[in-house]
């Protein structure tokens, strides 16, 4: 049993039952499928009705807010389905979006607001916006029901910081690259009990297929390079990865 935590599986409509082959072939038993807008967390709820493979996450990801309306209402709709999981991905992205850093903070903190209204598990996309990250879920970690910081790219310093406030730290295809010291220092240093594992496909394609197109089984590889810098088994490192998916997403 294998769970993928974050896929974009749902930019693959057409593709689906191939990816849903391909999973079973390599052991991977769950996907979380992330929208980033309205349109793409409509389709994750759609794949999670078809498939109990499949567990939406809902929400409007920051280099996605020229969208953004100032109304929640559509996607409060989605947040109540039973197939959501979590409100997701959701966040900051200073690399990309320097220019808008008050509007992101706005939505992202709204979200925030919202999911402590229903109780759901929070799924964070960040990016160079550690310190402003943390501000905002160190103010509301206690009303949250859970929190993951997907494809964890921050310092062994800066994760320590998350855990002592309830976070979860899921790795990506990152960790295989040979250059990604920090990303291996954090598999290492993270505690078994509080890491996932993900794709993000099709993005941050793992070694050894880095500049192919990335796909949800491919989380294989993030899980054989977790388990040989960790000294533990694959089987085991899937096993728990697994379990704490299970217990942060409240399945
Ligand atoms: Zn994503």
């Amino acid at each position: 049993m294998i769970f993928n935590t974050h896929s974009h599986i749902n930019d693959k409509m057409s593709q689906i039952d191939e990816i849903y082959q391909d999973c079973l072939n390599n052991g991977v038993s769950d996907i979380g499928v992330c929208g980033y807008d309205l349109d793409s967390s409509k389709r994750a709820i759609k794949l999670a009705h078809i498939n109990k493979m499949f567990h939406a996450m809902c929400g409007l990801q920051p280099q996605e807010i020229a969208k953004y309306n100032g109304d929640f209402s559509d996607f409060e709709e989605l947040f109540q389905d039973d197939k959501c999981i979590a409100i997701g991905e959701i966040g900051l992205d200073y690399y990309y979006g320097k220019d808008d850093k008050e509007k992101q903070l706005d939505v992202f903190e709204k979200q925030v607001q919202i999911a402590t209204k229903y109780k759901k598990t929070i799924v964070i996309h960040c990016r160079d916006a550690y310190e402003d990250t943390f501000n905002i879920l160190n103010k509301y970690h206690q009303q949250l029901d859970g929190i993951v910081l997907h494809c964890y790219s921050g310092s062994v310093e800066m994760m320590q910081r998350f855990l002592n406030i309830g976070c979860y730290i899921s790795l990506s295809g990152v960790v295989t690259f040979k250059n990604a010291k920090v990303a291996k220092e954090v598999a290492i240093a993270c505690p078994i009990n509080k890491l996932l594992v993900e794709t993000d496909d099709p993005f941050l394609t793992p070694v050894p297929f880095r500049g192919q197109e990335n796909k949800p089984s491919y989380v294989r590889y993030v899980i054989a390079e977790i388990a040989s810098l960790k000294n533990m088994s694959n089987d085991e490192i899937a096993n728990i990865t697994y379990n704490n998916a299970k217990r942060v997403f409240h399945l």
